[in-house]
């Protein structure tokens, strides 16, 4: 249990910096099904990168008012922990949240 905690608290405040939250499912949730009450196993199934927030948070490793790092920095998306894309510089898209963020650019024009 202590390594996936590890992963969620890294893909929760730098998702960059490991491998994304599909991935890394496709090879643990069998672990993670063994170790977790059903009731997390069920939340990180469904829910993910924002299943696992809510698990590091019910344990006190996060402040409540916690706000994930934007998918623009990170370029993953905060609530599913996959890799997002921004085709037109102006919006975030995830491919499984579909439009994530919205942003104008005021500078570097
Ligand atoms: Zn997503």
């Amino acid at each position: 249990m202590d390594e996936c905690l590890a992963y969620f608290r890294q893909a929760v405040t730098n998702p960059a910096s490991v491998p994304p939250w599909s991935e890394w499912w496709a090879q643990n949730a069998a672990l993670v099904e063994q170790v977790f009450p059903l009731i997390d196993y069920v939340r990180l199934k469904h829910r993910r990168l924002l299943g696992a927030r809510q698990i590091l948070r019910n344990r006190g490793e996060l402040p409540d008012d916690f706000e994930p790092p934007s998918g623009r920095v990170t370029g993953s998306c905060p609530n599913c922990g996959d890799r997002v894309s921004s085709p037109n510089g102006t919006h975030i898209f995830c491919p499984n949240c579909g439009l994530i963020e919205e942003y104008h650019t005021v500078s570097n024009r």
